[in-house]
């Protein structure tokens, strides 16, 4: 049976609210597939607005690789403004798709991509607003199973209440085989219902199932053994790895989207997984094994996504860009192929010791210099020792000096306050470190409009890290370290009006801390927050710190239990964590001596990347019987004559209609402020500090995919 859009009903509500152009879909290169064509059907989420989820690489992904398979069928639904949320709650609108207007409740899968732990409660409003049962035990045969994807579900125990599953890792592969499964199952009758479904894709799918575990807790409230209630599913969910990128070249035809959004150019993965193990980031460590995408693959993904798309500029993402180990070759081919054109390149992020003079020269060798992000994350070579960086101050003034001698006239650098170990001094020497970076600028150019901005986010220790036994920092240190910085910035007259400096109080990264390495009993505090009015968690204007305070008190108090201990508590090694029967390949072992070398009183034991020096042990190859997969390859990217890309087109394809009336509705309202995690990590915005988690959002998925994959990641 044909499923009814909503669009009639949303249609004359659409003037009523901000920026209605976001709710209309008929995007360029989106799909509205005939519904009773597919025998399974996929919504796809991205627990935010629309202008940050749109560009996410993850949803991208997945929605081709679905939408390609025969019988299948994949829209896109987004969390919807509070201002929308009122009105369709008044005129019983249900959460829907932004292709087909189609009420979510009425597909298959809601698959839901995590890139940060602060769009839970916005998980809560969609399902609330779709007519789906929040908690998974009370859904029936109408229901949508309500999968979660992304780097957070490497830890989804805070919400696993909310989930029928979750998928860790790469996503391409996994929803086709969970899709298998569905259809098997519906042609089969349906055996054992619901849950006959859902040990399917626990046994065989690799999909994590929450109510197929036990969790027993202690009478200190620490967790004693998680292990499975039923028989059949494993003591231990493995992530889903896709080794071969080169055979998964998407995105092919990149989403244009129809409103403002916080990245509007077309996005390659080049490589995925991450070795230079930094400590703090969560990233790197659960997309391990290096995998990188051939010169030749990413010179047809250009070609092709360009051709597709019409934009302007090319991102070529990863964790770590400048890493890939012929970026050189694949920055001078680019440029060489787009030469003349307006076509331009950019790294989201670039390692403070992977640029280099050979990407300064190609990155702006067609005149425009897009903005370049560098994150040594410390502000002491001591403190970069702990977390792993490899960087030195003398790195980071020399790399600038090449940036700035090429004609970049500002840089962005980004840190974290709160680390492990951390000392009012390690907070206050980024403040020498930005006059250094304005000195060499200075003496590179002969100029003096030389500018770098300070980007400042609260650490919050992350699930299959080594810091995941971290007492986090308290929100009144972090906030004491940053006003201080503040003040030495701002005295010092000859420097104070080429540096800025933004950064967030330290209060949301508390609630981040407890999202990220809370258990299942956080749900209630989710709950809580959310009935008591949270949304947009990621937003500073949306954000209420004393809202949460009050669900964790209420929530947490009749179990023993509050909010520091979830946050600012270190865990003891014999400790059992929420997400230790979740496998991201790592040891534990290898991750505990890590992180006792980084606490070492001594002063912290730094490991070098193992791309180029000897396995150091971490577990993850030997678990996927694999090895790093990086070149050189020696191969180049052809054809190497200009190619100029083909104009835009002017409407939406054939297959995908626009509502009617839709554009008339859709007047652009008022602008709505970034997230703060939603410029993520890739360039942190000028008007913006990112929390450290939220950095992980916007960057372009590796594991592109997690279901959807979150992750924009780190990069
Ligand atoms: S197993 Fe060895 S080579 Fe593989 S990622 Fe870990 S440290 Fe590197």
């Amino acid at each position: 049976m044909p499923v009814q859009s909503v669009y009639p009903l949303l249609e004359p509500l659409l003037p009523l609210v901000r920026k209605p152009v976001q709710y209309v879909g008929g995007e360029l290169n989106s799909v509205v597939k005939d519904w009773d064509g597919a025998d399974v059907r996929w919504a796809l989420m991205y627990p935010d607005a629309y202008e940050v989820g749109l560009p996410n690489q993850g949803i991208q992904i997945l929605y081709e690789v679905l939408n390609d398979a025969a019988g299948v069928l994949a829209e896109r639904t987004y969390s919807v403004w509070p201002d929308l949320e009122g009105l369709m709650r008044e005129h019983r609108i249900p959460q829907f798709t932004v292709d087909g207007h189609r009420p979510v409740r009425s597909f298959d899968v809601l698959g839901v991509s995590f890139a940060t732990e602060l769009g839970y409660t916005n998980l809560l409003t969609a399902l609330d607003l779709a007519g789906i049962p929040l908690s998974a035990a009370d859904r029936g045969p109408g229901d949508p199973l309500v999968l979660a994807g992304g780097h957070a579900a490497f830890n989804p125990e805070p919400i696993a209440e909310f989930l029928d599953g979750a998928v860790l890792g790469d996503g391409e592969q996994a929803v086709l085989r969970i899709t298998e499964l569905i259809r098997s199952w519906k042609q089969g009758g349906r055996p054992g219902g619901r849950d006959g479904l859902l040990m399917s894709l626990a046994r065989d799918g690799g999909v994590y199932v929450p109510r197929f575990y036990e969790v027993a807790y202690g009478a200190d409230g620490a967790i004693v053994k998680v292990a499975p209630a039923v028989p059949g599913v494993p003591w231990s969910v493995a992530k889903h790895t896709v080794m071969d990128l080169d055979a998964w070249p998407y995105p092919a035809k990149p989403l244009v989207p129809v409103a403002e959004t916080v990245h509007e150019r077309f996005s390659v993965e080049i490589f995925r997984g991450c070795t230079r193990g930094c400590r703090f980031c969560q990233a790197g460590m659960i997309t391990r094994p290096v995998r990188e995408r051939s010169i030749t693959t990413i010179g047809d993904m250009v070609a092709t996504g360009l051709a597709a798309s019409g934009y302007s500029e090319v991102g070529l993402l990863s964790l770590s860009s400048a890493d890939h180990s012929e970026i050189n070759e694949i920055a001078v081919d680019l440029a060489d192929r787009y030469e003349g054109t307006n076509t331009s390149l950019s790294l989201p992020s670039t390692r403070v010791d992977a640029f280099n003079v050979t990407l300064a020269d190609e990155l702006s060798r067609n005149g425009r210099r897009s903005g370049l992000t560098f994150a040594p994350e410390g502000g002491t070579d001591r403190i970069r020792a702990v977390i792993n960086k490899m960087v030195t101050e003398e790195d980071l003034i020399r790399t600038v000096t090449t940036a700035y001698a090429s004609g970049w006239r500002q840089v962005k650098l980004y840190f974290m306050c709160g680390l492990p170990t951390e000392t009012d001094e390690d907070v206050l020497a980024i403040g020498r470190v930005a006059r250094r970076v304005i000195e060499a600028g200075r003496k590179a150019t002969g100029r003096h409009d030389i500018r770098c901005t300070v980007s400042i986010g609260g650490f919050v220790p992350k699930p299959h890290t080594p810091f995941q036994w971290a007492a986090q920092c308290d929100h009144q240190t972090v906030d004491a370290r940053l006003r201080a910085l503040g003040g030495v910035l701002r005295a010092d007259r000859a420097y104070a009006k080429a540096i800025g400096f933004r950064y967030h109080d330290g209060r949301p990264s508390i609630v981040e801390g407890l999202l990220s390495r809370g258990d299942r009993r956080v749900a209630a505090v989710i709950l809580a927050a959310w009935r008591d009015g949270a949304r947009f968690d990621g937003w500073s204007e949306c954000f209420s710190f004393e809202r949460w305070e009050r669900a964790a008190a209420t929530a947490l108090a009749p179990r023993g239990i509050d909010l520091a201990w979830y946050t600012t508590r270190e865990r003891p090694y014999g400790e059992v964590l929420p997400w230790d029967h979740l496998d991201a390949g790592l040891d534990r072992d290898w991750l505990w001596q890590d992180w006792l070398a980084a606490i070492d009183p001594a002063g912290a034991a730094e490991v070098d990347d193992c791309r180029w020096t000897p396995c150091f042990e971490c577990g993850v190859c030997p678990a996927m019987d694999t090895e790093i997969q990086a070149g050189p390859t020696g191969a180049r990217m052809l054809p190497l004559t200009p190619v100029t890309p083909a104009a835009p087109a002017a409407s939406p394809g054939p297959e995908t209609p626009v509502p009617a009336g839709a554009r008339a509705a859709a007047v652009p309202a008022p602008g709505t402020a970034v997230p703060a995690g939603a410029r993520s990590a890739a360039i942190p915005g000028p008007e913006t500090a990112v929390p450290a988690g939220a950095r992980s959002a916007a960057i372009p998925a590796p594991g592109a995919a997690g279901i959807p994959a979150g992750a924009e990641s780190a990069a």
